[in-house]
Formats: C-alpha cells, structure tokens, sequence
C-alpha cells in the first residue's frame, strides 16, 4: 500500500497527516511540531485522535522547518514502518492570479511560487521552507502544491479589484481570498449532501481562529470576505479584520509606527485579542463575564450579520448558510446569535437542532437552509495529490 502525506507549514509550526493513497484516502496519523526554532516540541496522534508520541525535541533537531520536519518523520516511520510515501501535499496560501487549480511542483513552478512573496511575506516563506523541507525528506515522492486562493480565482471583476489605479490590478494587488481548501472541502461535501443547495446561493462562514465567509453560486465563488491578504472581512482571533486604510495611515504618521510594527498589531494584537484585551480564544471570551470580552464577541457577531447581508446582496439572495470551523462547528451560541434577527433574509433556526450540533439547524419553516459542515483541509490536499499523481 502506498501513501500521501500532507504538509501545513506555518512560521513556527508544522502540521502534517499520513494517508493512504487511494481514490478515498483515509487518514492514518496527523502530527504537529511546534515552536520551531524555539523549544520545538512534537506530538503525532492517530487516526482516532489518541496520541501516538508527545514530547520536546531536541534542540539540534527543532532548529529548522527542515531538521524538525526530518526528526518527526523518523519518529512516524518507526510508527508506520510500512509507508511508502509517493506523494507530498503541500498548503500553500498564495497561488497568485494564474493558479486555479493544485499542481505538480517542479523547480520552474516553486520559482514561481517564491516570486510571488511579496503578496504573502508573512505566510509564503514558510509554506517554501515546507516544501524544501519535503524534497529533502522524500527525493523520490511527487510534491504537489494546493492553495487557498485557487477556489477564488473565478470572481468577477468587482470582486477581484480595488478601486485604485489600475496598474497596480495589473501588477496582482487583487481580492485574492483565502481559506480555499476549506471552500473547497464544504462545496464538496454539499454537492454530497445537499446538493439542490449548492446549485444555489450559499454563503459559507468559516469561523477558527482565522475567519472568512465566502458567497458561492452553483458552488464556485463569487465573492469573499478576505481580500489581498488573510487580514480583511471579519475580526478574527487576532487580526483586525477589516479596516479603514486611513487607521493604517494615522498609526505610520502619526503614532510613529514602523511597518513592522503595524504589522504585528494587525496580525498578531487585534481582533478578539486586542478589543477584550483577554484572550484570543472563543471559548474563553464566552465563558467571561469581563464587558470587554463580551464587547469583543458582540463586535464579532456583528460583522458577521453585515457581511452576510452584503454577500447575500451579491448572490442576489441565499438559499444556505454553513458554518464551519472551530467556532462555526462548536459555538452553539454564536451560531444563534448570528441568525438572530435575520428572518428578513429568510432564516429561522431551530434551537434543538442548534444546541444539538444537527447538521441542519434552521426549522422546517426556514427559507434560508441553515447547516453545520465539520471542515477538512488536509482531505482536499490528499485528494488533490492523489489525483495529480
Ligand atoms: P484554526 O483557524 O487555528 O484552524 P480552529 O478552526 O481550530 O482554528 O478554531 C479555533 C477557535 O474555535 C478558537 O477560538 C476556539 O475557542 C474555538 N472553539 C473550539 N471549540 C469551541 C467550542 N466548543 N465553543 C466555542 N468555541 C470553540
């Protein structure tokens, strides 16, 4: 039996799942590191999610996404001594304006990939240090790149542009979107499930930690709430969000910011973090009775409402919302907080189904299908790198 691996590689961090490598992969094993380059340390879990190995590494072996990524597959080898790793599935969040679709990584197209870092230089690096690290481990294996700006790359031109100078369209500053293998992911399983909706207008609400909500016809995108860069659309666990570019203007002039410092606090001290000044996980600010915290899961919840209007006004209706990722598949309450009051677009949920996590939770009466989707990026990549090899 032969078998996949997927690659998710962040700036300290390294996720990877083991598949099989059929029509239908199936996981066997996921495994994070973290800290690299710090107190790196290592976990690597089943397919059940019971945890195989946890541990630090060695300080030698956390140094680089390469040493990290060599010690951990050594560790899932003496897991699996049967692997026999053909592919490699790689995460990559910029696929800049010609990649549409996954593709067979050569030199040529990782040259390219690296080109285009300037649009994602906080992201991109580490998504080619992944792949360096993957060629070293697996000379032999087929390295595949999936992207989350792919599932995007049909937006008409309204939502592909903003309204300054063109050339610098031209030059790709563009409404890209991002979170695309999730998309991806939740277009497939309705086509599964539900698929006279997806022939629809549906609008998908992926909320984790990163969040975005994507507006689909007929399952292609049409819009989405993130633009140039995963910072736009929604407050998220600690980015801002969208943002009224003077805020960006007056903290470089006037506050006496330096770039990277703007962009620290746009990534890295807003959204749920920066407004409760508490915590950046949904689970603590629910279960605080701090205003600020409150305030910041209001402010959540209330862009969600606006952007959800303005994404049923470009599909010229809605026929289902989804929900999807850690928050969207767990927060009974923000789910109902976020239809409250949305009977003018159609929506009646229905609390038993809500508090139960059904899979629909909108009531019988509901024109608006309301649904919950589990998500699984690493699926879409294995898939992905199956079918390309
Ligand atoms: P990432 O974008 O890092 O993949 P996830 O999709 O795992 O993030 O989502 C993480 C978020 O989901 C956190 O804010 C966490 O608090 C939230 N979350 C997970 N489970 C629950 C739950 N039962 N109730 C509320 N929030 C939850």
């Amino acid at each position: 039996m032969s078998h996949v691996l997927t690659l998710n590689a962040g700036s300290s961090s390294l996720k990877f799942g083991l598949f099989t490598k059929d029509t239908a992969p199936k996981a066997l094993a996921t495994g994070l590191i973290g800290a690299i380059g710090g107190a790196a340390t290592f976990q690597l879990e089943d397919a059940q999610g019971s945890v195989l190995t946890r541990g630090d590494m060695s300080p030698k072996d956390g140094t680089t996404h390469a040493s990290s990524l060599s010690a951990a597959l050594k560790e899932l080898m003496a897991r699996f001594p049967d692997a026999d790793v053909r592919a490699v599935g790689h995460r990559v969040v910029h696929g800049g304006q010609h990649h549409a679709e996954p593709v067979i990584l050569d030199n040529e197209t990782v040259d390219g990939l690296a080109a285009l870092t300037p649009f994602a230089p906080l992201h991109q690096p580490h998504n080619l240090a992944g792949i360096h690290a993957a060629q070293v481990a697996f000379p032999d294996a087929v390295q595949v790149a999936c992207f989350d700006t792919a599932f995007h790359r049909n937006h008409p031109f309204v939502n592909d542009t903003f309204a300054i100078p063109r050339r610098f369209y031209d030059k790709g500053v563009r409404r890209y979107g991002f979170h695309g293998l999730s998309y991806d992911y939740i277009s497939g399983e309705m086509e599964r499930i539900a698929p006279h909706l997806l022939a629809g207008r549906v609008v998908v609400a992926h909320l984790g930690n990163g969040a975005s909500m994507c507006g689909m016809l007929n399952g292609r995108s049409m819009a989405s709430t993130m633009g140039f860069s995963a910072l736009d659309g929604l407050p998220m666990g600690t980015r801002s969000g969208q943002l009224d570019p003077g805020v960006m203007l007056y903290l470089l002039d006037q506050e006496g910011l330096s770039t990277a410092e703007v962009s620290d606090l746009l990534y890295k001290q807003s959204g749920l973090l920066g407004l409760s000044e508490l915590s950046n996980d949904m689970r603590a600010l629910l279960a605080s009775d701090d205003p600020k915290a409150r305030e910041a899961v209001e402010y959540f919840v209330f862009r969600i409402r606006r952007e959800l209007g303005g994404l049923a006004a470009a599909l010229q209706g809605l026929d289902a919302l989804v929900f999807t990722g850690g928050i969207g598949e767990n927060a009974r309450e923000i789910r109902a907080r976020v239809c409250a009051g949305m009977a003018w677009l159609g929506i009646e949920l229905d609390e038993a189904r809500n508090m139960a996590n059904e899979t629909l939770i909108s009531s019988d009466f509901s024109r608006t299908r309301v649904m919950v989707v589990p998500t699984n990026e690493e699926l879409v990549i294995a898939r992905a790198a199956v079918d390309l090899v």
